[in-house]
């Protein structure tokens, strides 16, 4: 069992490898921008980009996997689910996920306490 300081750490420092690539990827794009749409290199750009969104993304859903969080799989790759709120109940019978894309949440049937903020 890893213990959750180590897991917070690999996943803090997943998180900013991947907002890294998300930040160069952001570049690529406003270099696409500049480059007329009929350009050989814009297809190409646009593209590149394309693969490289959806790798990423089944990349973070891996490591979210790997790391014990919950994939909602309302769209592909799947979206890590987060902790909202905890079941009601005499004792806490257990946490409530969230997926950040779609809203759905395992709270099924039950009530529970919301801790994050309400979606918006
Ligand atoms: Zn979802």
């Amino acid at each position: 069992m890893p213990d959750p300081l180590t897991i917070a750490g690999a996943a803090a420092a997943f998180k900013s490898t991947f907002d890294a690539l998300r930040s160069a990827m952001g570049l690529l794009k406003d270099a696409k921008e500049l480059l007329p749409s009929g350009d050989q290199r814009h297809q190409a750009i646009s593209q590149a980009l394309a693969t490289a969104e959806s790798s990423s993304k089944i990349a973070e859903a891996e490591i979210a996997k790997s790391l014990g969080f919950e994939l909602c799989k309302c769209e592909f790759p799947p979206t890590p689910m987060l902790t909202v709120g905890e079941l009601n109940g005499r004792p806490k019978t257990g946490p409530v996920y969230e997926c950040p894309k779609c809203g759905f949440n395992t709270a099924g049937p039950f009530t529970y306490n919301r801790i994050a903020p309400e979606r918006s």
